[in-house]
C-alpha cells in the first residue's frame, strides 16, 4: 500500500482564535453540521435544555441540522477577536478541520483549502501524519457518507 501524500507531515497551524476564517461569514454562509449527541453537548454546555438550545442555535438545511448563523453568516458561536464561545463543547466538524477527508483525499484539494484557511502553508507550519490521521479517522467515522450537501 502507498504512503498516503500527507507523510510524514503537512504544512498546518491554526492561527485561531486571532484567525477565524473558518468560523466567520468571511467566505460566505455555510453549514455547521450537528447531530443530537453534538447538540446535547452543546446545550449542556450552554446550561440549556436540548429544546430551549434547539430553538436558539439550530436549524434545518437540507432535511440536515446545522448550527444557525448571525445575518453575516458568522456562526452563531463565532465572536470576531475572541473565536469560538463553545470551543470546548464545539462539533466534531469543527475540531477536525481542515483534515476532513474530502479535504484530505488528494493533495491538490489540500492546496486549494489554503485559499479559505490561512493555517495551511502558515510559517513555520507542521502537523505530524499521525495527528492527521487521528483526525481524519474521527471525520469519516463522523460523515461515514460523505458530508450533505448545503
Ligand atoms: S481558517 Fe484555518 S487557521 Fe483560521 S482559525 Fe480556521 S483552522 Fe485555524
Ligand atoms: S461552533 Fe465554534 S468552532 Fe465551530 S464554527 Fe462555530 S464558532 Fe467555529
Amino acid at each position: 500500500m502507498s504512503v498516503p501524500w500527507f507523510h510524514p507531515a503537512v504544512p498546518f497551524r491554526c492561527l485561531g482564535p486571532e484567525c477565524g476564517d473558518c468560523c466567520s461569514g468571511k467566505h460566505g454562509p455555510g453549514a455547521v453540521w450537528v447531530n443530537d449527541s453534538e447538540i446535547e453537548a452543546l446545550a449542556a454546555h450552554l446550561g440549556l435544555s436540548v429544546a430551549e438550545f434547539t430553538l436558539q442555535h439550530v436549524r434545518a438545511v437540507n432535511g440536515h441540522l446545522s448550527l444557525r448563523e448571525k445575518p453575516n453568516f458568522d456562526c452563531t458561536f463565532y465572536e470576531a477577536g475572541k473565536g469560538c464561545t463553545v470551543y470546548a463543547a464545539r462539533p466534531s466538524q469543527c475540531r477536525t478541520y481542515p483534515f476532513w477527508s474530502k479535504v484530505m483525499a488528494a493533495k491538490w484539494k489540500w492546496d486549494s483549502e489554503a485559499e479559505v484557511c490561512p493555517g495551511i502553508g502558515a510559517e513555520g507550519a507542521s502537523t505530524p501524519a499521525s495527528e492527521v490521521e487521528g483526525l481524519l479517522a474521527e471525520d469519516q467515522a463522523r460523515f461515514p457518507d460523505g458530508r450533505p450537501s448545503k
